[in-house]
């Protein structure tokens, strides 16, 4: 979790919060002014709705009173203690998390365990805490969205409809390049596009082999290799792709195809996070209001180096 390994801060052409510069003080409504975490809630549940999310996930809010102010709100994907500290320094008042602090049920929050503490620190420092998981990655401009858009893909679809949304919501993404390239180019785009993490990009499949129709899904995608066969996909990029369905993935394609390229889960998920607080930061300009949106700057990624051999 060094600095050098963390994803770049946001520049200024992904700030948010840029219409909180000076030359706009004159602005009905300043930082802040009299927002509530109810009123922010709310432009959470338009951007991302909960009847978008998974059955089996944990979604909404996890600390915070409804009525208490927000002016400062920090996007991350994991709300680890070093986040939620980092948030405590900057005296933000509401974490956006993509991943669920408390996914499984608790019998008890005593500080004596990690996830505990990370709900103490959240309460002694008046932070609410509000989860945006897989409502995120069904939504139109959610974490595969972000991704596939990264990737310059037109005729973007799901790769599995919502049960509750829209045709064009669901979870995964799948789309066409502009032009046709080959799977090293395309896994040096995704490397220079993502965050840099230790693990890096690894990839199954011929290198210089020609792809076009590209998958993607966001965190942990090997449940939908089913959908990315039948999308009809020539390469399927995801996170956490497990030996046995990568190896059964291959040895069912005679061609090859769909090839892998396995990211790093926070990596494919942290794309979103910037486009994310746009997103929300844009709900709440048209509504008038005014707030401080934020990156957090910590890599959350769990691994810290990694020895391969070296290219021949
Ligand atoms: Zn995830």
């Amino acid at each position: 979790m060094s600095e050098q390994t963390g994803p770049a801060p946001l520049d200024d052409q992904h700030s948010p919060d840029q219409h909180a510069e000076p030359g706009e003080e004159g602005r009905e409504h300043q930082p802040g002014g009299g927002v509530t975490l109810a009123d922010v809630l709310l432009a959470i549940e338009e951007l991302w709705p909960e009847s978008l999310a998974e059955a089996w996930d944990a979604v909404g809010l996890v600390t915070g009173r409804p009525a208490q102010p927000v002016r400062r709100i920090l996007f991350c994907v994991d709300p680890v203690l070093e986040v939620i500290e980092e948030a405590a320094e900057q005296e933000v008042d509401l974490i956006v998390a993509h991943h669920p602090l408390l996914l499984r049920g608790v019998t008890s929050v005593a500080a004596n365990t990690p996830k505990g503490r990370a709900v103490h620190r959240l309460i002694e420092s008046g932070i609410a805490l509000v989860s945006v998981h897989t409502n995120g990655d069904s939504a139109v401009g959610g974490v595969s969205d972000v991704l596939a858009d990264a990737l310059g893909l037109d005729g973007v679809g799901p790769l599995t409809q919502a049960a509750n949304g829209l045709p064009e919501e669901g979870i995964g993404r799948v789309g066409d390049l502009a032009e046709i390239t080959s799977l090293g180019d395309l896994a040096e785009r995704l490397f220079a596009i993502l965050p840099a993490v230790a693990g890096g990009v690894r990839v199954s499949g011929d290198r210089d082999g020609l792809v076009r129709r590209v998958a993607v899904c966001g965190g942990a995608g090997d449940s939908l290799f089913d959908a990315v066969r039948a999308a009809a996909a020539d390469v399927y990029v995801t996170a956490d792709l497990r030996h046995h369905p990568a190896s059964e993935a291959r040895e069912s394609s005679p061609d090859g195809r769909p090839y892998l390229i396995d990211v790093s889960h926070f990596a494919s998920e942290w794309l979103w996070l910037p486009a994310g607080a746009a997103a929300l930061d844009n709900v709440l300009t048209d509504q008038g209001h005014s707030l401080d949106i934020r990156v957090s700057s910590i890599n959350t990624d769990p691994w810290d180096f990694i020895l391969t051999p070296s290219e021949g």
